[in-house]
């Protein structure tokens, strides 16, 4: 693994801070190799790591690390990491991040209380954040292979067809189908939503049976070896109405033209525009209500965020989404997503379903 440690120490500088508390799982396992639920970070300057993490992980934590963390095993981690950095406080207060996008207010105050007067806490969102969205090519390469474990899993589910099953039973069966394909898990419960259903952007499946003659949105996504996957793809089940095929047709066009724009060093915003300048000619612009996409790693959402209110720019080797939707309310909704690595020369995309309007009965 490379020193990912290190990217992160070479930041503390640039923000003031003599070190870092790191608590969000994610960022943990990026930063250490330990997948536990219980395992805190500080990094120093220099070399300085400490990983701690309670008995119940000692024999995991010893397995995972990455050799050069010292590894405390405690009690009350919070604390421990607080005595530490008090130990090294010396005279004038030592400003220490923490991870606020994520630590509890009770939290906060344990580590508050362990670190005792000497030492100013200051929020330090995104110091690993940043690093970690930019994947390495063993990352890459993780995603990818989710990405094509979930495209193999709707093929499957498809091929038993989608009209008179449940919502419910298809997201079962795509559950189904990619644990026995061998995903470790689902990146989050599958969306399958019908006909007016579909026009909520975050549907939960229904005991309702697809009908015949509807558009049908299918979300999912898959875990393998700690990456997650995300994909959209939007099906018809028979003949569908004018309407629906002309939000079908901008959905793919507004898709197609952000993808054709994603490369490294374009702004999130002016991407996520693209894609909605189209959506707003056709006069749907209040249709499409969410952003066109975000990145996809250990988490199914993390940074960068695409849409009109980001200020991130696209980097080599992020991974993200672009998912424009039209959702046009009783009626029916559209969404189509893929997943791609951006590079200088575009993106390169992961998903490999087809995106012209497929009929599946
Ligand atoms: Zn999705
Ligand atoms: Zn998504």
């Amino acid at each position: 693994m490379p020193d990912r440690a290190q990217a992160v120490s070479d930041r503390l500088a640039s923000r003031e801070l003599g070190a870092l508390v790191v608590t969000a799982p994610a960022n943990v396992r990026w930063l250490t190799g330990f997948t536990g639920s219980a395992g805190l970070a500080v990094v120093g300057p220099g070399k300085e790591r400490h990983f701690f993490t309670d008995f119940r992980y000692e024999e995991q934590s010893a397995d995972q690390l990455v050799d050069d963390w010292e590894r405390h095993i405690v009690v009350d981690s919070i604390a421990a990491a607080g005595e530490l950095l008090a130990e090294r406080q010396s005279g004038r207060p030592l400003r220490v991040g923490f991870d606020d996008a994520q630590l509890s207010v009770a939290l906060y105050r344990s580590l508050e209380k362990a670190c005792g007067e000497g030492i100013e806490l200051v929020a330090a969102g995104g110091l690993v954040e940043e690093p970690r969205s930019v994947k390495d090519s063993a990352e890459v390469e993780a995603i990818a292979a989710a990405a094509s474990l979930a495209d193999q899993t709707l093929t499957q589910v498809l091929e038993r067809g989608l009209v008179g099953r449940t919502e419910r039973e298809v997201a079962t069966d795509i559950e189904l189908a990619a644990r026995t394909l061998g995903a470790s898990g689902m990146s989050f419960p599958p969306i399958v939503a019908s006909g007016a259903h579909g026009a909520l952007p975050h549907a939960e499946p229904r005991e309702v049976a697809i009908p015949k003659d509807v558009l049908v949105t299918i979300d999912w996504g898959v875990t393998l070896d700690g990456y997650a996957s995300d994909c959209t793809r939007t099906f018809a089940t028979g003949e569908i109405g004018s309407e629906e095929r002309e939000i079908y047709d901008l959905v793919l066009a507004a898709e197609e033209s952000a993808l054709a724009a994603c490369r490294a060093g374009i702004n999130a915003k002016e991407l996520d525009a693209v894609a909605r300048e189209l959506i707003k000619a056709a006069g749907r612009g209040d249709q499409f209500g969410h952003g066109l996409g975000h990145g996809v790693g250990i988490e199914v959402h993390e940074g960068p965020r695409l849409s009109w209110r980001s200020t991130d720019e696209l980097k080599e080797g992020q991974i993200v989404t672009i998912e424009p939707g039209v959702y046009v309310p009783g009626v029916a909704g559209v969404r189509i997503e893929d997943l791609v690595v951006v590079e200088t020369a575009g993106a390169r995309v992961l998903t490999g379903l087809p995106k012209q309007l497929q009929t599946v009965v």
